[in-house]
C-alpha cells in the first residue's frame, strides 16, 4: 500500500483515482472544485484541503489537469516545493512535449524523478482500469510507476525519454480526431441514403472502416449504449480538450517538418465546433455541426 496524492478529480481523474482506492492505497484526493473531491471520497478516497497538503507525506503523485499551464502551476506552486525526497511524480495529463519536459527538468533538479503518462481510453477505460499508459521517463522511474499504473490501466507502454509519452498521446489523439469527423461523415451519409444506423453499425464495426470511433464511442445515438451520443453529448472528453490536442500535434508537425494535412483540417472543424459554444460538450458532438444543427 503507497500514500498517493491525486490532483485533478475530473471526468478521468475521479475513476482514476478511486481505481488506486480499489487496489488497497491510500489515496489524499484533492481537486479545486469541491464536488469532485466529495465524489472521490464517496470512493474511499481522503479529502485534502489544497495540492499542498495532498502532496506532503506521499510517496507517489499523481497529477490528471486539463492542458500544460495548470501542470506547470501546481508543479511549481505545491508539488516540487513540499514533496518529500524519494517521492515519485507521475503527470496522466495530455500537455505539450515543452511543459512536459520544463516540469520533468525543475523535477530532475529537486533531485525527484517524474514520468509524463498520458493515457487513452476515455471515461469508460478509467472506469473499467482498462487505460493505456504512454510512458516517457528513466528505465528506473517507469519501473517503479509500473506497478501504480497497472491498478488504472491494461496497457503500459515506455515510449523512451521524458516527454516521449506526450509525443505519442498528440499522435494518438490528431487520429482520433480525423476519425470521428470521418465517422461522423460517413454514418450522417449513410442516413441521407435511407440507412438504418443499427444496421449500418453491424456492417461497418465489423469491417474495413472500423475503428474506436464506431466500435467505442459512435456519434449517433443507438447501437453503442456508453458512447455520449445517448446523452446529448455531455462530456466525457470535451470539445476543449480535443481542440487542445489538435493544436498541440499541429505546432509539433509545424517544428518537426511532418506533413499532416488531414489533422490540420481537423483542428479547423474542432476550432469552429469549439467557437460556436460548444467547448465543454463532448467532442463527438461535432456530428451535430456537420449535420448543419
Ligand atoms: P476535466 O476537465 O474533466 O478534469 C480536469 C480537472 O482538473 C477538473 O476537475 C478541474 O477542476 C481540475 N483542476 C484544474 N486546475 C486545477 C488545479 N490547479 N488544482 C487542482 N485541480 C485542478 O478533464 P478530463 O477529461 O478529466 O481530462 C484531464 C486530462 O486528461 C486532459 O489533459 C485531457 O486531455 C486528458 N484525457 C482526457 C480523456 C477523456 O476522455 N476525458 C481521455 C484521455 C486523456
Amino acid at each position: 500500500m503507497a500514500k498517493i496524492a491525486f490532483i485533478g478529480l475530473g471526468n478521468m481523474g475521479g475513476p482514476m483515482a478511486a481505481n488506486l482506492v480499489k487496489g488497497q492505497h491510500q489515496v489524499m484526493a484533492f481537486d479545486l472544485t469541491a464536488a469532485a473531491v466529495d465524489a472521490a471520497v464517496e470512493k474511499g478516497a481522503r479529502k485534502a484541503a489544497s495540492a499542498a497538503e495532498a502532496v506532503k507525506g506521499a510517496e507517489i503523485v499523481v497529477t490528471m489537469l486539463p492542458a500544460g499551464k495548470h501542470v506547470r502551476g501546481v508543479y511549481e506552486t505545491d508539488v516540487l516545493p513540499n514533496v518529500a525526497k524519494g517521492t515519485l511524480l507521475i503527470d496522466c495529463s495530455t500537455i505539450d512535449v515543452d511543459s512536459a519536459r520544463h516540469v520533468g527538468e525543475l523535477a530532475a533538479k529537486a533531485g525527484l524523478e517524474m514520468v509524463d503518462a498520458p493515457v487513452s481510453g476515455g471515461v469508460g477505460g478509467a472506469t473499467a482500469g482498462t487505460l493505456t499508459f504512454m510512458v516517457g521517463g528513466t528505465d528506473e522511474a517507469v519501473a517503479k510507476a509500473r506497478p501504480i499504473l497497472e491498478k488504472m490501466g491494461k496497457n503500459i507502454v515506455h515510449t523512451g525519454a521524458p516527454g516521449s509519452g506526450q509525443a505519442a498521446k498528440i499522435c494518438n489523439n490528431m487520429i482520433l480526431g480525423i476519425t470521428m469527423i470521418g465517422v461522423a461523415e460517413g454514418f450522417l451519409l449513410g442516413k441521407r441514403l435511407g440507412l438504418d444506423v443499427q444496421k449500418l453499425f453491424d456492417i461497418v464495426s465489423t469491417s474495413s472502416g472500423s475503428c474506436w470511433a464506431v466500435n467505442n464511442y459512435l456519434p449517433l445515438p443507438g447501437p453503442v449504449p456508453a458512447s455520449p451520443a445517448n446523452r446529448d453529448y455531455q462530456a466525457g472528453f470535451s470539445a476543449d480538450n480535443m481542440l487542445k490536442d489538435l493544436k498541440l500535434s499541429q505546432q509539433a508537425a509545424q517544428t518537426s517538418g511532418a506533413s499532416t494535412p488531414m489533422g490540420a483540417e481537423a483542428a479547423q472543424l474542432f476550432n469552429l465546433f469549439v467557437n460556436a459554444g460548444n467547448g465543454a460538450k463532448d467532442f463527438s458532438g461535432i456530428v451535430k455541426m456537420l449535420e448543419g444543427k
